[in-house]
């Protein structure tokens, strides 16, 4: 089962805290990394473990990549042409090896985001293992010594 990110309220909290803080998350190869990341507490961490896959969503609805597309559905803006097979059908980007249709990982949050729908954690399957490691996300990925 997968829950909706944008309703968790403890990832929610945890990501907006950190940027009130000037910890920045990003997410590699299914690892959270964090700038200043010595400045985490214990407590932020195993926070971080426990709402990982929630966190992970939050994180790449606000990459530049998810926002690029929005913008773009916003402005009306879409491929002129079908995409080859193994590209995203909205933006052109290759896919992961494993899906030969479809749309991206980064699409599909923005279409998520201005449909104002639910954001399921299980969105990360659509995303290269380059960005999310391999499924499922597991808490162990969490590499905060990794300066973002
Ligand atoms: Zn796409």
């Amino acid at each position: 089962m997968s829950s909706d990110a944008l309703s968790n309220p403890v990832a929610v909290h945890i990501v907006a805290a950190l940027a009130d803080r000037g910890i920045r998350l990003s997410v590699r190869r299914g690892m959270l990394a964090a700038t200043r990341a010595q400045e985490l507490t214990d407590e932020d961490r195993a926070t971080l473990r426990q709402y990982k896959a929630a966190v992970m969503v939050l994180v790449l609805l606000g990459d530049a990549r998810t926002r690029e597309r929005l913008a773009a559905r916003q402005a009306g803006r879409g491929l002129l042409e079908p995409a080859a097979a193994g590209h995203c059908h909205t933006c052109g980007e290759r896919l992961p090896r494993r899906r030969p249709l479809g749309r991206c990982g980064w699409c599909a949050l923005a279409a998520r985001l201005e449909a104002g729908g639910p954001i399921p954690e299980d969105v990360l399957t659509l995303f290269d293992p380059a960005i999310v490691g391999p499924q499922p996300v597991t808490p162990e990925g969490l590499d905060l010594a990794v300066p973002a």
